[in-house]
């Protein structure tokens, strides 16, 4: 930092805690001493950084001592700084929920088979909350599935461009073990009924089915989803 001989030096300012290290303007080791009284030497062009001091240079005599700790009140306070800041990250949900993301990407519904009781869980978690294991065993699903239960909606929703009444149900996809949430379009709130079958209807560039339609087959019978409501 000098173009003349200087120390690396430990220097605590007065009123600090802790040290900072900085070069100390010194013409050979006997200038140099811990406990010696030093002072900032400021840099000819000072910008608001930590380059701002040049380095620190002993104090005259008559100034040992004379320092006190800073009383912490300061006519022009620093009350904020601007600072540029970046952070990458790379967001991974999971082993189980990535697959399921990026499945949905390609309009599949994958779920999870656990290997113990065999339910299909969608989406999955990476583990069986039953039986405590990993569930391993991809499992395609879908795409069209079973009304298990709905409810009709009234009140709009705020945000939310659906004119009411809506229906939002409890659509089993087929080969799945538990039912997932999804509204009802394409047919009358009032003529939605538990077994219905139903298919995903997607939109341009939608990462989930923006509804569910009629598929036109029969209706489910009640003992086939029973126990998925
Ligand atoms: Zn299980």
């Amino acid at each position: 930092p000098l173009g003349t001989p200087f120390a690396w030096v430990l220097v605590r300012l007065d009123g600090a805690d802790t040290a900072i290290l900085h070069a100390l303007d010194a013409p050979g080791p006997d200038a140099v001493s811990t406990g010696m009284r030093v002072r900032v030497r400021w840099a000819a062009e000072r910008t608001g950084a930590i380059t701002d001091i040049a380095c620190f240079e002993p104090c005259e005599g008559r100034e040992r001592g004379s320092a006190r700790p800073h009383d912490g009140v300061f006519a022009d306070p620093v009350t904020g700084i601007v600072a540029e800041a970046r952070l990458d990250y790379t967001y991974s949900p999971g082993r189980a929920q990535t697959a399921y993301i990026n499945a949905l990407s390609e309009r599949r519904t994958v779920g999870e088979r656990c290997p113990s009781c065999h339910k299909v869980y969608v989406p999955p978690r990476g583990a069986c909350p039953t039986c405590g294991v990993a569930t391993t065993d991809r499992v395609e699903v879908g795409p069209a599935g079973t009304v298990t239960t709905f409810c009709i909606v009234n009140i709009k929703a705020r945000n939310l461009d659906i004119e009411v009444p809506y229906v939002y149900a409890h659509i089993a996809l087929d080969g799945a073990g538990l039912a997932l949430h999804g509204r009802i379009g394409g047919i009358p709130y009032d003529q939605v009924r538990m077994g219905l079958r139903v298919e995903p209807v997607w939109t341009d560039g939608g990462r989930y089915p923006d509804h569910y339609r009629p598929t036109g087959e029969p209706d489910a019978d009640y003992d086939a989803y029973k126990e998925l409501l």
